[in-house]
Order: structure tokens, then C-alpha cells, then sequence
């Protein structure tokens, strides 16, 4: 990739003109580089102005740097990346009352479209947007956080206590999980008898298995944990490694699909009540749906590439799907709630597991390792760009 035709001057002479650095990415180009970028201001009293910490890096970033998709807001001819952020309040606008200076926050990533008719995005639920012209900070439309400074409306912003200030950056990548599980417990009430477990946790005598074992996956898995799940997690990489050792050590189950095959993998998790897919493959994802229980539950949230089209076994899944009232549901992007959701158990986490979830971020870099981070296939489980 090519050095930036935009970055000739050092940082501080920047921030002297109200520009800053951001790393951007210029589709019509082809091109990932540091930008130049101007410092925003606040432009409406509802609006708050963060100084970025850090920023989290995932396949979708490496997508948009493959050019794949993300677009650029109209007029810009690059896309500002980063949609896994923390920061900290520095300017509050004079209506924008929840938050105040110093305050650590994390934005979400989707913002609603402008039409009236719509009305998910009308209800704040732009996560369900029917019109498709809804925006993404880091995304689609909109830059991200991958900058110094940025500037959002206050509900957009999630307040993070101070003490998980090391951790907030997974707050957006946990979300996945806390909306899946949302929808899934909301489903289940259609089996009303299961609160007979409450107290003990909604998935308490349940089996679950997370496809994946990526920041996603590792996320999804200690949130079914604190659910109550037995849980297990069924992932390329042949054990022990890395990440099977951390999955292990939380009190989950790492079995490798690279040597154990389904079959003996169906014999040691028996019946499966929920899948949380988190590989973005296809074929392992219909070979494991074919272990689901009475009344299980399949969750859908990795997307995979174009691929040419692969034999699954269609009719044995669908006589099941009716036979066994399951249910197969995907999700994408998360709400409030979500985001809520994320903070509060990223605490319980954080006193369940202190070491376990500082170790899910392999690295932290600086801004300019930006090429490593984005165009390799990255290493490690998360890797964090720290702005401060
Ligand atoms: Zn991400
Ligand atoms: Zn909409």
C-alpha cells in the first residue's frame, strides 16, 4: 500500500491547523494510509466531543482494507476506519446532560436513516433498519474513531466506569454476543416452563456451543458462561494453543474440528440447545446445526465471503428444523440494551476472570503500525491501536 500523498507534516503541526491524524481508506484509490484529517468541534448542544483512547481492530476493518466494501461520506475521498472505541469526554455540549468532562464512553457504530417511514430507525432500532440507508461510523457513510478527536450525538455514547477503562475497547466486539442472546431468551419464552431454572441463570442444565474461537467467539463463550451454559467451543486450530488454553481456562471446553470430526465431537457435547456461530464459514456452521436439540436455537453472526455454493444436508436440517421446533435466527449490529448489556458484564467478567479478559488484547500498537495490523491477516486475538 502506498505512503500517504496527505501526511507530510509532523502531528503537533497538525493539531496547530485543526487537522489531525486518522488512518483512512480511499477505495477509488485503492489505498489504506494516515490522512490528514480536520479536528471536528461541537456543532449542536445534544453533542459531545471525545479525545479517542483506544481503538479496536477486527475482520471488518480488514474487509474495508481490501476494499471489499466501505464507502466514504459524500465528498470525502477516504473513509476514516475504527468502529471499536474508547473514549474520553472532553467537551460537553450545554444540553448534552449525561455526560460530563472525563467521563469514559464508547460509541455505537450504527446511525439511523432519515426516513420517516421507517420505523426501527424512528424507534432508536436502527440495528433493525428496513430502508438499508442507515449510516456506520468506520463503516459506511460516516468516518470512525480511528483518530484523535471525534465528535457524537449523547445517545449514541454508553457511559463505561472508570475501572474498566483497560477493557472498554472490547465493549463493541461483546455486543455481538449480547444481542444474540438477547433474541435468544426472548424466543424462549415461547418455552415458559424454563423459568423454572431462574435464579440459577437462564441457561443453567443447557448446552452451548460457540463455532469460532476469534474475540467474538471467546467473547460469546464467557457470556454464555455467566449464563449458566455449558459451554463449548469448536474452532479450526488443533489444541493446545493460544487461544485453547484461554478458553479452557474459563471453564469452557476448546475441542479442534481440525482433529476431532463431527461425529466424535457430537458424541461428547450430546445434544446442542444453542449454537453461537462466530467463524463466518459455511460448512462447518451446517454440519453442527445437525446437532441441535428439541426446541435448539441457532445463531447466526459471521459473514462470509462470496464462495461457490457447497452440498449441505437439506433435507435431513429441514425435517429437523419441523420436527424439533428449532429456530435459526441471524443478527447484526446491536442497541442500547446491547451496548448496556456489554458494560455491565465486561464487570462481571472482569471480576470473574481478571487475567483471562485482560489477555483476550494480544497488542497494543501505535497509529503508524496501522499497515501491519490492517493488511496482515492478524495474529494474536485482538489487537488495539492506542491513540493517547
Ligand atoms: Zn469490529
Ligand atoms: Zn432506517
Amino acid at each position: 500500500m502506498g505512503q500517504s500523498p496527505c501526511l507530510s507534516e509532523s502531528f503537533k503541526t497538525h493539531m496547530k491547523n485543526g487537522k489531525m491524524r486518522a488512518v483512512g481508506v480511499l477505495p477509488g484509490k485503492r489505498v489504506v494510509s494516515l490522512v490528514s484529517h480536520p479536528a471536528p468541534e461541537i456543532a449542536s448542544a445534544s453533542q459531545v466531543k471525545i479525545r479517542t483512547i483506544e481503538v479496536g481492530i477486527c475482520g471488518t476493518d480488514r474487509e474495508i482494507c481490501s476494499f471489499a466494501y466501505g464507502t466514504p461520506p459524500d465528498g470525502s475521498e477516504f473513509l476514516v476506519l475504527g468502529h471499536e472505541a474508547l473514549g474520553e469526554v472532553v467537551e460537553v455540549g450545554a444540553s448534552a446532560s449525561q455526560f460530563k468532562v472525563g467521563d469514559l464512553v464508547v460509541p455505537s457504530v450504527r446511525r439511523p436513516c432519515p426516513h420517516r417511514a421507517c420505523s426501527p430507525c424512528q424507534s432508536d432500532r436502527q440495528d433493525f433498519c428496513f430502508t438499508g440507508d442507515f449510516t456506520e461510523r468506520g463503516i459506511k457513510m460516516t468516518h470512525g474513531f480511528l483518530t484523535e478527536y471525534f465528535v457524537d450525538e449523547e445517545r449514541h455514547l454508553n457511559l463505561v466506569p472508570s475501572e474498566l477503562r483497560d477493557v472498554g475497547v472490547l465493549v463493541e466486539p461483546l455486543t455481538v454476543a449480547e444481542k444474540a442472546l438477547a433474541q435468544v431468551f426472548q424466543v424462549q419464552q415461547r418455552l415458559p416452563w424454563e423459568n423454572l431454572t431462574a435464579g440459577k441463570g437462564k441457561g443453567y442444565g443447557k448446552t452451548a456451543v460457540v463455532l469460532g474461537a476469534g474475540p467474538v467467539g471467546i467473547l460469546g463463550c464467557m457470556t454464555l458462561l455467566v449464563n449458566g451454559f455449558t459451554t463449548f467451543v469448536y474452532s479450526r486450530s488443533p489444541a493446545p494453543n493460544p487461544k485453547s488454553d484461554l478458553v479452557n481456562s474459563l471453564g469452557a471446553k476448546y475441542i479442534s474440528a481440525q482433529t476431532v470430526p463431527l461425529g466424535r465431537f457430537a458424541a461428547e457435547v450430546g445434544p446442542v440447545d444453542l449454537v453461537y456461530e462466530a467463524a463466518g464459514v459455511a460448512q462447518i456452521s451446517f454440519d453442527v446445526m445437525k446437532l441441535l436439540a428439541l426446541n435448539g436455537i441457532f445463531v447466526f453472526t459471521g459473514i462470509p465471503a462470496e464462495k461457490p455454493a457447497i452440498p449441505i444436508d437439506a433435507d435431513c436440517l429441514m425435517r429437523d428444523l419441523v420436527l424439533k421446533n428449532q429456530v435459526i435466527i441471524g443478527t447484526v449490529n446491536a442497541d442500547r440494551p446491547a451496548f448496556e448489556g456489554a458494560i455491565r458484564d465486561l464487570g462481571v467478567f472482569k471480576r470473574r476472570w481478571p487475567e483471562a479478559l485482560g489477555s483476550l488484547i494480544t497488542g497494543r500498537y501505535p497509529i503508524e503500525a496501522f499497515e501491519d495490523l490492517l493488511l496482515d491477516k492478524g495474529a494474536g486475538i485482538k489487537s488495539v491501536i492506542t491513540l493517547e
